[in-house]
């Protein structure tokens, strides 16, 4: 057997030199999983077929596959050669251009990644997730990990009754039998294998409907109905807004969006259905600091820049990030306003500058490019350029685009020869200057933000770092708050009374900054404790707490009963001062140091544990449950949970020795 492996893959390595999409054009998946619990389940075999086109005669045609088992491969109902190498599944055969043919097989997965069986909060409270930028779809589902090609799935999920299975498509069925629920789905069109989704868990929805009507799904936990408003607070303005503002129908059937626990990223835009992280799921207070709706614009935005129309590789990336990143921002400035949306350029202006001085700057196109680039500088761009060529011609280029590129993969000369055609002149020279260069404009970034915005113009103007006499007046008169923040932060000590008055944001600034409460703004300063934001509560809880010793017991009692974000920020810095403030709530302690304990274990999210082993080693106080919840950590399935673990469990050791 050895030895044939070895014939095989020499055989095989000669094909690999031209890409198989030269070979293949693959066209339809239809595949079947069955999950009997919300577990991994190795021996569970799951039905798979594929239809696929010749293109150029071949001997082979392989599949992305990790770490599976097949059985029953037949090749037009016929049985097949093939090869698993443990990556790869390879069918051999003699195929000749231009004729069709039906793969089917049974297989068995065993994904160490890209599908997540997450476990938490309440038994029986598990999820099954998928991310499959970055990692690969075919860890869970054999298909291409290549982009370039383009294929309809149809998806079919056997799962126990009480959950919810959400994939990309339309549910056209749903049935049950001996326990399991059937749930099909169906698309109509062709996406990259990346895209490739499925949530599965316990799951209300609130339905809406697009103003072109499209049927917009609004997932979330039974529990959190009280939510669902905050969370997805203009999504359906945001859908018809993109929908006008790009000009080109919104292309798949629905849209829904699916909350999952500890996810890998803010969220994910899967063709029709974006996975976001659960920590956006918020009340109305939280929607003051914390948000949804940039992620939830950034998604949407990929339906069309990703999905419909996406990048051919690395180096073209921008044509999604950028995009996504610019058309959210307008989204956002349709409801945020002008000055919002001039200031986020201007943060991005501030942010890319900061990384070309410290030599990280790279080329737009460079594959290996931070976020900063491929995001930021990539909406920047396309900002300039379409004060370049004016928004019509801008405008018209991106309808083109989309139109002539849909369902294929786009490279960045694609976009820009559309904007040259309708500009009637060459734009080599910008997109040397924009696109191409390492440096990044940033003087000529700023000079044009200037020049468009008033408000822009006057938060350069007033700056307090250098000189300081006209700064209590700007806190006094009317700036922007913008402004009134940056003078907050360079010098806090010229807060007075009236600066209270101002904006919740404001507010916030000055519990941020002002950490040092003269005694005459004392009272002001405690009215922060009822502001509608946990994090000028937890702030200015803090800071009260730490200026003022014999006033301890009034504040705690002030804030008992908030709790703040997913993370519990206010609830664990509550506890914490609590229990270090020796003669307050004495017969509490122990339970409360016991529920710090607690919200390391695995139960809970990976936010709220980061910061309660955080409380606890500031404390020098991870007891045996602490550390041997830190040990589990370690294998978590979050990046940055496992970062931490290992961080503080090398920090612990040390001091141990
Ligand atoms: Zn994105």
């Amino acid at each position: 057997m050895k030895n044939l492996v070895v014939i095989f893959c020499a055989f095989f390595t000669s094909f690999l030199v031209a890409q198989q999409t030269d070979y293949v054009d693959f066209e339809r998946v239809e595949a079947m999983l069955v999950f009997n619990q919300l577990k991994a389940d190795t021996t569970q075999f799951n039905s798979y077929n594929i239809k696929f086109k010749i293109v150029k005669a071949t001997d082979s045609i392989y599949l992305d596959a990790v770490d599976m088992t097949f059985k029953d491969v037949v090749l037009d109902r016929s049985e097949v050669k093939f090869l698993n190498d443990g990556k790869k599944l390879i069918i051999f055969g003699d195929f000749k251009k231009g004729e069709d043919y039906d793969l089917s097989f049974l297989f068995a997965a065993s994904p160490k990644k890209a599908m997540y069986f997450v476990g938490r909060q309440n038994e029986g409270r598990n999820q099954i997730w998928t991310q499959g930028q970055g990692k690969y779809t075919s860890n869970w589902l054999p298909s291409i990990d290549d982009v370039n090609d383009k294929i309809e799935f149809d998806l079919k999920f056997k799962v126990p009754k009480d959950y919810q299975v959400v994939s990309n498509g339309v549910l056209t069925s749903k049935s049950e039998n001996e326990g399991l629920v059937l749930w099909e789905y169906d698309m109509q069109k062709t996406m990259s294998s990346y895209l490739v989704a499925v949530t599965i868990g316990e799951y209300a929805v609130k339905s809406k409907t697009s103003k072109s009507g499209i049927p917009l799904e609004y997932y979330y936990y039974p529990e959190d109905s009280l939510k669902v408003e905050p969370t997805y607070r203009y999504s359906k303005e945001m859908f018809d807004y993109l929908e006008d503002e790009i000009g080109f129908a919104y292309p798949w059937q629905n849209y829904k969006q699916v909350p999952v626990h500890d996810f890998l990223y803010s969220g994910m835009e899967n063709t029709s259905l974006t996975i976001f992280s659960d920590a956006f799921v918020i009340d109305s207070i939280a929607f003051n600091d914390k948000n949804y709706v940039n992620v939830n614009a950034h998604e949407l935005a990929h339906q069309w820049f990703g999905d419909l129309v996406t990048a051919k590789s690395g180096e073209h990336h921008w044509l999604q990030e950028g995009f996504a990143t610019y058309y959210a921002l307008l989204a956002e400035r349709k409801i945020f306003g002008d000055d919002y949306f001039y200031f986020k350029l201007l943060e991005s202006v501030l942010d890319l500058s900061r990384q070309d001085l410290t030599g990280n700057g790279t080329s737009l196109l460079d594959p290996k490019a931070s976020s900063l680039t491929f995001y930021q500088r990539g909406a920047l761009v396309l900002h300039v350029l379409k004060d370049k060529v004016g928004d019509r011609v801008f405008k018209q280029a991106v309808k083109n685009y989309l139109e002539k590129h849909q369902f294929e993969t786009v490279e960045t000369s694609d976009f820009i020869s559309e904007v040259e055609r309708l500009y009637g002149r060459s734009l080599t020279s910008f997109v040397n200057f924009w696109i191409v260069n390492k440096a990044f404009p940033y003087e000529e970034a700023f000079e044009i933000l200037k020049r468009q915005s008033v408000f822009i113009n006057e938060y350069a103007m007033v700056d307090c770092e250098a000189k300081s006499s006209k700064c209590a007046e700007y806190l006094k008169y009317y700036v922007s708050d913008e402004a009134k923040i940056k003078v907050i932060s360079q010098v806090p000590e010229l807060v007075t009374s009236d600066t209270f008055k101002n904006s919740l944001k404001v507010r916030q600034a000055i519990a941020m900054h002002l950490t040092k409460i003269p005694e005459h703004l004392k009272e002001d300063y405690e009215s922060l404790l009822k502001d509608k934001s946990y994090i000028t509560i937890e702030k200015a809880l803090y800071n009260l707490w730490d200026n003022y010793p014999e006033e301890r017991p009034k504040y705690l009692s002030k804030t008992r009963e908030v709790i703040g974000f997913s993370d519990k920020n206010v609830r664990l810095l509550w506890i914490v001062l609590n229990l270090n403030t020796p003669f307050y709530d004495t017969d509490n302690k122990y339970e409360l140091f016991n529920e710090l304990v607690g919200y390391t274990s695995e139960k809970h999210n990976v936010d709220l544990r980061i910061s309660a082993f955080h409380y606890l080693d500031l404390m020098k106080s991870c007891n045996e449950e602490c550390q041997s919840n830190l040990e589990k950590a370690k294998t978590h399935h979050n990046w940055r949970m496992v970062k931490f673990a290992k961080e503080l469990s090398k920090k612990l050791e040390k001091n141990k020795n």
